[in-house]
């Protein structure tokens, strides 16, 4: 084998090995020593590579010079990788070469689980609305009394569909313009602010206290108006869904000279409330769609299981972090930490 031969495997942007006619390793490239623990390069291929169905795909094309393919699965930390393994015939050597798709079965599999929760989101209340249409229609027609009290039930369940398309269509605008980046300066304190404002009476009507520390003067962002008061509004109404009954939900924005995590000043706001808090087994999942800790709670509450999907993304788009904190027992703080930008 020519020095340009293995310069060449080198250079293939993904595993691959070079397999001589007596089915030895005659050379493998960085990729395929991870993929495969050791480069094997000396040995027989069957050492390294040692599936069955993969082995049968390198003798095939050795002996009947086609290109054939195969699959292989390597145990990467515990977690299947799944690659799809291509051999074609160089001078009378076989290229073997491993493409990763695990990422993209993986794309696969988040985009069918979605659709079904989002199919199983939208079947409870349209089942109960059906119900109930067929209800008023036959043994139901006539009663008014149970004609009120039926239509209020589905003006409710209406109301669940309308939040759940109204948070998917917010979660797909931004996921949307995630690479692109406001630019109009934002004023937070009047977001916030007017977030608060609006959800006074909520609070009220929960009998919990809200209360919000906000300095005069404003706090510049680059930043889209809109999603910056989702995330408040997200944040405050979780406050006072979850928070302990007549508990209190206290918001807060400052400005922090250097945030280490953003490399520079950074806007905080800050949501804590003292409810029963969060075991901190479910805060690394608390922003994955559709993921609550306790459905029925979440659903009686008027949640759709998106609110912190939505808070997650419209920070990233605003290339900020957001980092829950929590004790159990201690209530819980959610923080969102901005790119401070400078008043002109
Ligand atoms: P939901 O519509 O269910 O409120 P979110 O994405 O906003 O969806 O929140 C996901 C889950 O995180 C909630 O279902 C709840 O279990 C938990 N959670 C969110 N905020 C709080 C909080 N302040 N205190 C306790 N649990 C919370």
């Amino acid at each position: 084998m020519t020095p340009m031969t293995r310069a060449l495997v080198d250079a293939i942007p993904m595993p691959a090995l070079l397999i001589g006619p007596d089915m030895r390793v005659l050379a493998a490239n960085a990729g395929a020593a991870q993929v495969l623990g050791d480069s094997g390069i000396g040995g027989h291929v069957a050492r390294v590579l040692r599936q069955p169905a993969v082995l049968e795909a390198i003798e095939a094309c050795r002996s009947g010079g086609a290109r054939t393919e195969a699959q292989y699965i390597a145990d990467d930390a515990g977690q299947d990788a799944h690659f799809d393994v291509t051999c074609a015939q160089v001078e009378g050597a076989v290229l073997v070469c491993l493409a990763d798709v695990s990422p993209a079965m993986q794309t696969d599999r988040m985009r069918r689980d979605f659709v079904a929760n989002v199919s199983h989101e939208l079947r409870t209340p349209l089942t109960a609305l059906s119900g109930f249409i067929e209800t008023l229609m036959g043994p139901a027609r006539g009663d008014v009394t149970a004609t009120d009290r039926f239509l209020g039930i589905m003006q409710g369940e209406a109301a669940r569909m309308e939040r759940l398309v109204h948070d998917l269509l917010s979660l797909s605008r931004v996921e949307a313009q995630q690479r692109q980046r406001p630019k109009t300066l934002v004023d937070l304190t009047r977001v916030v602010r007017g977030a608060v404002d609006g959800l006074c009476g909520v609070a009220q009507k929960a009998g919990m206290q809200l209360s919000a520390e906000l300095a005069d003067t404003p706090v510049w962002v680059q930043g889209d108006a809109d999603q910056l008061r989702q995330i408040c509004i997200n944040l405050i109404e979780n406050g006072l869904k979850y928070g302990g009954q007549g508990g209190r939900v206290d918001v807060t924005l400052g400005v922090e000279a250097h945030y280490a995590a953003l490399r520079g000043p950074a806007a905080i706001l800050s949501v804590r409330d003292d409810g029963p808090g969060i075991d901190p087994l479910h805060i690394p999942r608390l922003t994955e769609r559709f993921y609550r800790i306790d459905s029925h709670r979440s659903r009686q509450k008027g949640g759709t299981g998106l609110g912190l999907a939505i808070v997650k993304h419209v920070a990233q788009r605003h290339r900020g972090r957001l980092i829950i904190e929590s004790q159990p027992g201690k209530g819980c703080e959610f923080r969102v930490a901005l790119p401070w930008a400078e008043a002109e």
